[in-house]
């Protein structure tokens, strides 16, 4: 083995088989989900006028203000790799008039998004979002609904013993009062916080709450919570969400330090826990982000929305023992006893192909016995030779892997045989 001239760089991987199989399991199983759920996919850039993420997301916030990879052009534009979807979505929304259609509107977007985080287990600068959307309700049932969608993906991959976080961040009126009573509070206890949340008190306090060191945990303890002084509206509207989780099914606790790292959250704040997990254990989160639409240039729309990581909930479908792909087995391998009648081999091939079966020969001109050896590492079903004797005959040998039986089958009967053994196949392999 060589000593490799490049590696990637920090933060990112390189994604092979199993982990691609178990990765394409979520995203095909959230895609048929989302189906159910009348959402459509939407497809936005992977970078952004930085301008866009600075609004939606806030200046003030960690991910635009250490983590956003941005990059000008020769014009003196400034873009940004996207940190995040939502904002691309509601740009997109505003941009293409989407607000005029019947509302609610649904989208998701899948993808990468990008953070110049440390990287750590299950954080990386590069990672994998399934991100969704629904804008232009302001009704509980909608947050009821996105968060039983959410649980709804993760049940349908199979995770069990998640915890779903649930609490309510208010709304303008009620948010400003409590601001300063939480700043009030932090001032009392700023010696004992950690140089973070000292600088958080100016620029954004309600991020203390997530901060992970133990000293600042056991002082925010006893500190104020938005939750017991939301305003009249915003206390009606997070008892109805509840009521319409009870009638819905998924289990809930409610956490009044989920505030999300992210500016643009109102009201319902929500965030799904795998124990299999260490420190980065959130695979889903998300909430509801009424005043995005219009600071961003559009109509006053409420919306809300989520994003399930993928490459976490891989991690902790791995973990829980979840492979969520089945062993991949090949329907065919063609063995040729001789050379000359690889033009054959390669015909008859290609013809299978186009049939719907997996098939593979040997292009290495490997002996007989080492292309039967291949054909049992790749789990092939049935494997057909093809040899001077067959041909003159106008037959294929066909052998069973299963019970090793073998025989001759004639080439005109040759279709026929393998859809009875292998089930019908779809033809021009249109087959999932
Ligand atoms: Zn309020
Ligand atoms: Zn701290």
């Amino acid at each position: 083995m060589v000593e490799p001239k490049y590696v990637a760089p920090t933060g990112t991987s390189d994604i092979l088989s199993p982990e691609v199989e178990r990765r394409n399991c979520i995203v095909d199983k959230a895609r048929r989900l989302l189906g159910l759920y009348c959402y459509q996919e939407m497809i936005v850039p992977t970078f952004e006028h930085t301008e866009l993420f600075v609004r939606g997301i806030g200046e003030a916030t960690d991910i635009v203000s250490k983590e956003m990879y941005t990059f000008g052009d020769q014009k003196g534009s400034s873009f940004a790799l996207r940190p995040e979807a939502t904002s691309g979505i509601v740009r997109a929304f505003i941009e293409h008039s989407l607000y005029t259609k019947s509302m609610p509107q649904k989208y998701f977007c899948i993808g990468p998004m990008f953070r110049k985080e440390k990287p750590q287990a299950g954080r990386y600068r590069e990672f994998y979002q399934i991100d969704v959307e629904l804008l232009g309700a302001e009704q509980p049932s909608a947050d009821a609904e996105v968060i039983a969608l959410l649980m709804h993906i993760f049940q349908d991959l199979g995770l069990k013993n998640l915890t779903l976080k649930l609490n309510s961040m208010g709304c303008r009126i009620c948010r400003a009062p409590y601001r300063e009573e939480l700043v009030g509070y932090l001032r009392k206890v700023e010696k004992g916080l950690c140089r973070n949340c000292r600088e958080r008190i100016k620029k954004n306090p309600l991020r203390v709450f997530d901060c992970k060191v133990e000293g600042c945990r056991h002082l925010l303890r006893e500190a104020p919570e938005l939750i017991s002084v939301l305003c009249a509206q915003c206390q009606e509207h997070f008892e109805e969400v509840k009521k319409y989780l009870g009638v819905m099914g998924p289990d809930y606790e409610l956490d009044p330090k989920v505030v999300r790292g992210l500016d643009y959250y109102t009201r319902s704040v929500f965030e799904v826990v795998s124990p299999s997990l260490g420190a980065q254990n959130v695979i889903g989160a998300g909430g509801r982000y009424d005043y995005l639409v219009e600071d961003c240039g559009g109509p006053p729309i409420a919306g809300l929305g989520f994003a399930i990581g993928i490459d976490r909930t891989s991690l902790a479908m791995k973990r829980s023992g979840l492979k969520g792909y089945e062993d991949k087995s090949l329907d065919l391998f063609i063995i040729t006893t001789s050379h000359h009648l690889r033009f054959e081999t390669i015909k008859r091939l290609d013809i299978l192909r186009h049939q719907g079966f997996s098939a593979e020969m040997d292009h290495l001109s490997r002996s007989m016995k080492a292309q039967m050896r291949l054909a049992d590492k790749l789990r092939a079903k049935i494997v057909i030779f093809i040899g001077e004797d067959e041909i003159r005959k106008g037959v294929l040998g066909v052998r069973d892997m299963a019970t090793s039986s073998q025989e001759e089958v004639p080439f005109e009967d040759l279709l026929d045989y393998l859809y009875q053994k292998l089930g019908r196949k779809e033809k021009w392999g249109a087959r999932g």
